[in-house]
């Protein structure tokens, strides 16, 4: 590969990504300008922490009103943005108590850490017996103990030891799930659509089953939501399709408005109540900054807009995707405005590298599947202009 000069200032930074070769310098709502003016429609949207789009005016102005006023404190102390957003996150998730943390996985961990004192102290486990169920092609972060129940050898091949207490059951078989259960399971750790396995939808009512399997079992059904919550799908979350109520929510990615890393976990006082002082914390989780920007961001959501916008675009998205050929297209998955593509007979990097070339940013993942997740405030126009670029593509791609 023949690296632009941009690209090759990118050597110093570790090889653990292999982007696309597109050098960004600007963007606002759904485009971005790369450092030669060019323009792209991003398709992406940061794995959907950028739901809102680029730089959003409302979500601008909140962190610039911030700024002015006062941007971390710790938790040491508290602040005035503090009290404010855990409500109204709480509110917003129809739950009662909200932890703020920063990144997603630190959410995914912060939830773990959660369901094991539950199992301790409420459930009744005996002490260092707790067990998580897992899923299959699962993704929920980066960190030592979740790349340990990832089923993806890439993401785990020389980072054992691994910590235990994990068992992993394939994705949409309620029996598989019901049978790996027994009395030391603390809880069901779940992506209700997995989106970096390629946008893969259960089937209708397997949620419902697995809430009724945790009831049945006295289990914690905690939602990775992620990726998936905060209007992505069309509903505010990936539950709301089937009326399905978790435990606990785990919420990042889209919640920091695509400003800044805001990750929480939102369950019953109950559940959270486990937690003493001390016993988990993070020096930036809930600073003041964040709490403004995720405080707008929930907002934006409460007036329904962004939701419904998911849903109709999505429609749209859905009718085009359905047009590609099957010739070269084995499956389409479409929740929301939220699609996973699997081409054939070549990589999908391929296409998305030739979409690049005609102006459309998108992602590859596991080798076959495009990824489409465009933000929530695309209009049918762009809609229409990333189906016509699709059918470029793949009428074209090497
Ligand atoms: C992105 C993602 C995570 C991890 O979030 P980070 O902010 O990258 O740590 C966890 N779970 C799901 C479902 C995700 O999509």
């Amino acid at each position: 590969m023949t690296l632009t000069p941009e690209l090759e200032q990118l050597a110093y930074g570790a090889p653990n990504y292999a982007p696309l070769p597109v050098v960004i310098a600007e963007a606002e709502g759904a485009w971005v300008t790369d450092v030669d003016g060019r323009r792209y429609l991003d398709a992406l949207s940061g794995y959907s922490a950028l739901n809102f789009g680029h730089r959003h005016p409302a979500l601008i102005s909140a962190v610039e009103a911030q700024l002015h006023r006062v941007t971390l404190t710790s938790r040491a102390f508290t602040h005035d943005q503090f009290d404010d957003f855990c409500r109204e996150l709480a509110e917003l998730c129809g739950m009662e108590m909200v932890l703020p943390m920063n990144t997603g996985a630190e959410g995914v961990e912060t939830a773990i850490k959660v369901a094991r004192r539950w199992g301790y102290t409420v459930k009744g486990v005996p002490d260092g017996r707790a067990r998580i169920i897992t899923f299959a092609e699962n993704f929920h972060g980066r960190t030592t103990t979740i790349v340990g129940f990832s089923t993806d050898q890439t993401a785990r091949e020389g980072f054992g030891p691994f910590t235990r207490g994990f068992t992993t059951v394939p994705y949409a078989d309620a029996d598989a799930l019901a049978a790996a259960i027994d009395e030391d399971t603390v809880a069901v750790l779940i992506e209700p659509v997995q989106g970096e396995a390629g946008v893969v939808v259960p089937p209708d009512g397997y949620l419902t089953r697995v809430r009724e399997i945790c009831d049945h079992a006295g289990v914690l059904m905690i939602a990775d939501e992620i990726q998936s919550g905060l209007g992505r799908t069309g509903r505010t979350f990936a539950v709301d399709h089937e009326g399905v109520v978790p435990d606990m929510f785990i919420l990042g990615k889209a919640l920091g408005g695509g400003i800044l890393p805001v990750s929480a976990v939102v369950s019953r006082r109950d559940i959270l109540g486990v937690l003493t002082p001390g016993s988990h914390g993070s020096t930036f989780g809930g600073n003041p900054l964040a709490c403004a920007v995720a405080r707008e961001v929930i907002a934006l959501l409460e007036t329904g807009e962004y939701q419904r916008n998911a849903a109709r675009m999505g429609d749209r998205l859905a009718q085009g995707l359905a047009q590609l050929p099957a010739s070269q297209v084995a499956a389409v998955r479409v929740r929301g405005l939220w699609a996973g593509l699997d081409i054939r007979d070549r990589t999908a990097r391929s296409v998305c590298e030739r979409l690049l070339e005609l102006g459309v940013l998108a992602k590859d993942t596991h080798g076959s599947t495009i990824r489409i997740g465009p933000p929530l405030t695309v209009t049918a126009d762009e809609v229409d202009l990333l189906i016509d670029r699709l059918t470029a593509a793949l009428a074209t791609a090497g």
